[in-house]
């Protein structure tokens, strides 16, 4: 059977480089940047006041030692700048964000002077340059003002958005599309008969979807038939970048969903790994379309969907860094009677920190059909399968949900916080 390495390593081989769409700026948040892009103007434009208060032109002989009056000429405000050089002598009053005239060679704030009629007197006179921001400082033209692969997140579209830039190239959000299986499911806003399960899996990677930013593009539950399958999976395949079923992919007598893949198409690469949860993990592609069988139980559900589909999904929408988040971390106590065997997903919380190691405890009960652990828990550690217990001084790299809080994530601040 393959190892969970192996296993990851096919499923990378076969992940299409993503392509990349041209988009208006402001229809590509949440995307990934597949140009990097450069000024094409200098920021700011032009100089202009950090302060409301008066631009000056000071006379030859002014000093700090005697009282500074000036003869106040205008104004430049937001929209309606001064547009004459001043000369030796003079001042404008001025808003922050305004222009700075020629001559005027510092901004004096308003806190700092006295307005008598038509006349300013300077309480000080600061020094030359104080509160100008001036043309280029922050960003010449020609400078990079944003690399290829970031995210656009707020800040960068309004960043962007800053220079005038109106459309971008990014790399295109992948189409997806959700399949579960199973007769037992039902909508989870029914009332259960007995035998009933509510199709709580499909909700967990809609969400997980929506956390990208991306809606299903086809999404469909079918009973436990080949017939049934093969058509939702043909429908889906068209549509799709990436297909996830969910169910029926074991040795039961109503596991139809590598039949049915392979019945319209799809090749596969492998069934199977060595891990636990989610050993009946099935993954197949047809043309450049990618398909995740995953076995239904819920926690196997979360755990093979982080693995696998999750980096899947990051590389297909261009992230630079599509792996989860990881840390060290280490038990504060021992953890004993660990099943042999497969390499176990095992779930953890984070405790604490402590010199840079997350202290952890196990999540829960680690069974596949718990989803309170995965509730309960920050990431998970992957516990090699001949090891049957865990001794406190043992080192794991934990694997943090995406979906994690700051407590799981940032040691820093949870220093901070507590003083
Ligand atoms: P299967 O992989 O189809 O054999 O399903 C394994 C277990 O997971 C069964 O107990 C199913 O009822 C449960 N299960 C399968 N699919 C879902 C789903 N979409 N939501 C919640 N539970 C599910
Ligand atoms: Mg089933």
């Amino acid at each position: 059977m393959l190892t969970i390495k192996a296993a990851r390593e096919i499923v990378r081989e076969h992940t299409p480089a993503p392509w990349i769409k041209e988009r208006r700026l402001l229809e590509a948040g949440g995307l990934y940047l597949a140009e990097r892009i450069v000024a094409p103007e200098p920021l700011p434009g032009i100089d202009n006041s950090a302060m409301d208060g008066y631009a000056v032109a000071l006379p030859e002989d002014a000093s700090v030692d005697k009282p500074i009056k000036l003869k106040v000429i205008g104004e430049s405000r937001a929209g309606m700048h001064w547009r004459e050089p001043l000369a030796a002598g003079t001042a404008i009053q001025i808003s922050t964000g305004a222009p700075v005239p020629e001559g005027a060679d510092r901004v004096i704030p308003v806190e700092d002077t006295t307005r008598d009629d038509d006349q300013v007197w300077l309480k000080t006179i600061g020094r030359e340059h104080d509160h100008i921001r001036f043309a280029g400082r922050e960003v010449q033209a020609g400078d990079v003002i944003a690399e290829e692969r970031v995210k656009l997140t707020p800040p960068v579209v309004a960043w962007l958005a800053g220079f005038g830039i109106d459309r971008v190239k990014v790399f295109n959000a992948p189409r997806v599309s959700l399949i579960s299986t199973g007769e037992e499911l039902v909508d989870i806003n029914q009332t259960l008969k007995p035998g009933q399960v509510r199709n709580t899996n499909r909700i967990f990677l809609e969400s997980l979807l929506a956390e990208e930013g991306l809606e299903p593009a086809y999404c469909r539950h079918v009973p436990d038939s080949l017939e049934a399958t093969s058509k939702a999976l043909d429908e889906a395949v068209r549509v799709s970048d990436l297909v996830v079923t969910v169910g029926g992919v074991s040795v039961g007598p109503h596991d139809h969903v590598k039949a049915a893949a392979e019945q319209v198409g799809f090749r596969p690469h492998f069934w199977r790994v060595e891990q636990k949860p989610g050993k009946p993990l099935y993954f197949a592609t047809r043309d450049g379309t990618l398909l995740f069988g995953l076995p239904g139980n819920p926690v196997s559900v979360v755990m093979t969907s982080l693995v696998y589909v999750y980096p899947t999904l990051k590389r297909l929408l261009g992230a630079p860094d599509p792996e989860l988040r990881t840390l060290a971390g280490r038990f504060d106590q021992p953890v004993e009677n660990l099943d042999s065997g497969r390499a176990k997903l095992f779930l953890v919380s984070i405790t604490g920190y402590h010199h840079h190691t997350a202290q952890l405890l196990p999540g829960g009960p680690q069974q596949s059909h718990m989803l309170s652990t995965v509730t309960n828990s920050d990431g998970f550690i992957i516990v090699p399968g001949e090891k049957t217990a865990i001794e406190e001084k043992d080192t794991f790299t934990v694997n943090l949900f995406p979906w994690a809080e700051i407590r799981g994530t940032s040691p820093q601040r949870k220093r901070a916080d507590s003083g």
